[in-house]
């Protein structure tokens, strides 16, 4: 026997039409952009409303590296001070290299500020600053869609099936970003590696001093930085062990701890052996969006564009994807905000043809500049897995002529919200 649906198709039309919702700016995702870029327009007075797919806030995920450019943003947010409480200060790299004929290592001094966050505080920090409602958890956007064909405006969908209209559209939904889907960009590519990040607590003080570990040897990397007197924040990258090594996270520390015990000091091991099981994030691929495609790609469709990872996803190579996100939401606003005329109440208000023209300003603003950074990280992933010389030797040049062992991409200043 044929089942009736309960709802005609008019009927459940009807019913999306009543739910259907109709916002200003909708940014899409809840993670460092999205806050960052909801903070940014609430400091310029223009509301904005974030949509984030998990049920509460994000903190998971260790901790996170913020060189100078990054604390230029979190001044502009007027969050620093405080995020400055939760984090010491790194005054030097110590890079070794360890070699069959000895060590060899080099100390290089920290220009500019650099202090490991915990993800937690910068995210917490961020949402407590935005004004309560203005994210909305839960909300999943599955489709989205032009409201016109002038592409003034998008239509959102729900995996609920609600639908929402948003005047101006900001994707910050990282790596697999549906509105760089509706931009039309490219998925982002991805090297496979297996990278392991946390913090380990040392209750009565570590004893590495404001100093910043990069340990190189044979096909294993280590990273290991303070961030209070009590915290220590590691990362530990080995080549890909194969796929069914990495099923089961047990397993994976296993084998991770197994090589350390191999090649590196009791230090290193007892660090790893002693991690904050909460902290742990276990990568098996390190996404990137190819510096080329940075560069050339489309970022604006109409009065939608994206920001963060889900317009330059760059791996972590340079620890430069989370302040360069930051960077966009300080530019984004400001574009927007130069855009907004001041209606009644104070409460400034964006028209939508002067949105377009604001979002391709950022986007012609962050362009070079993310480029940059993703030639950078790009350049650093392929000179760590290269076995070819030629590679290595034009990698190396890129890396003179950027500057990027001295870090020369921290020294820039995105400038006043
Ligand atoms: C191992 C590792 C180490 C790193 N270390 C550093 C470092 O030391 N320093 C540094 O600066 N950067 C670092 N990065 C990079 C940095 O973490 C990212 O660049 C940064 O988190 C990007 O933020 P985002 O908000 O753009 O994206 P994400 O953090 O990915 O946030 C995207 C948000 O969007 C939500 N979302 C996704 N899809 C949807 C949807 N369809 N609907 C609704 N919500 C959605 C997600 O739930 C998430 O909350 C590192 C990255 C990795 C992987």
């Amino acid at each position: 026997m044929k089942m009736r649906e309960p709802f005609s198709r008019h009927q459940r039309q009807l019913g999306r039409d009543m739910e259907e919702e109709v916002h200003g700016i909708v940014i899409v995702g809840g993670g460092i952009c999205g806050l960052a870029t909801a903070l940014a327009l609430h400091r310029k007075g223009i509301p904005s409303l974030v949509l984030e797919k998990s049920e509460t806030l994000r903190t998971a995920g260790g901790s996170i590296g913020v060189h100078a450019n990054g604390w230029c943003v979190l001044e502009q947010l007027g969050i620093a001070p405080e995020l400055r409480e939760t984090a010491d200060v790194v005054t030097e790299f110590h890079d070794v290299w360890q070699q069959e004929q000895g060590n060899k290592s080099v100390v290089v001094p920290v220009r500019g500020e650099l202090r490991w966050l915990k993800r937690k505080d910068l995210i917490e920090t961020m949402a407590k600053n935005i004004p309560s409602g203005a994210i909305r958890f839960g909300c999943h956007i599955t489709k989205i869609h032009p409201a016109n064909p002038e592409n003034h405006g998008a239509v959102l969908t729900t995996l609920d099936g609600s639908v929402i209209r948003a005047k101006a559209l900001i994707g910050c939904d990282g790596s697999n970003s549906v509105v760089a889907k509706y931009l039309g960009l490219t998925p982002p590519r991805s090297f496979p590696r297996m990278l392991l990040r946390g913090f380990t607590r040392y209750p009565h003080g570590h004893p590495f001093g404001p100093h910043f570990l990069r340990l190189r040897c044979n096909g294993l990397f280590v990273g290991r930085s303070p961030m209070t007197d009590q915290l220590v924040s590691f990362f530990v990258a080995v080549w890909h062990p194969g796929a069914d090594a990495t099923k089961d996270p047990r397993a994976v520390r296993a084998f991770v701890l197994e090589r350390l015990r191999e090649q590196c000091s009791d230090e290193v091991v007892e660090m790893f052996r002693d991690l904050d099981p909460e902290s742990l994030i276990v990568l098996t691929r390190i996404w990137y969006r190819p510096p080329w495609q940075v560069l050339l790609s489309g970022f604006r469709r109409g009065t939608a564009t994206v920001a963060g990872d889900a317009m330059h996803v760059m791996g972590s190579y340079i620890g430069q994807g989370g302040s360069a996100a930051l960077e966009d939401a300080v530019v984004l606003a400001r574009c927007l905000s130069r855009a907004a005329a001041t209606g009644g109440g104070g409460r400034r208000e964006l028209r939508e043809e002067r949105i377009g023209a604001a979002m391709a300003a950022y986007v012609r603003e962050r362009r070079l500049r993310v480029a940059r950074l993703s030639l950078e990280s790009f350049t650093m992933g392929m000179l760590w897995a290269t076995k070819s010389l030629l590679t290595r030797l034009a990698c190396l040049a890129i890396v003179a002529l950027l500057g990027t062992n001295t870090l020369g991409h921290t020294h820039y200043d995105c400038g006043r919200l």
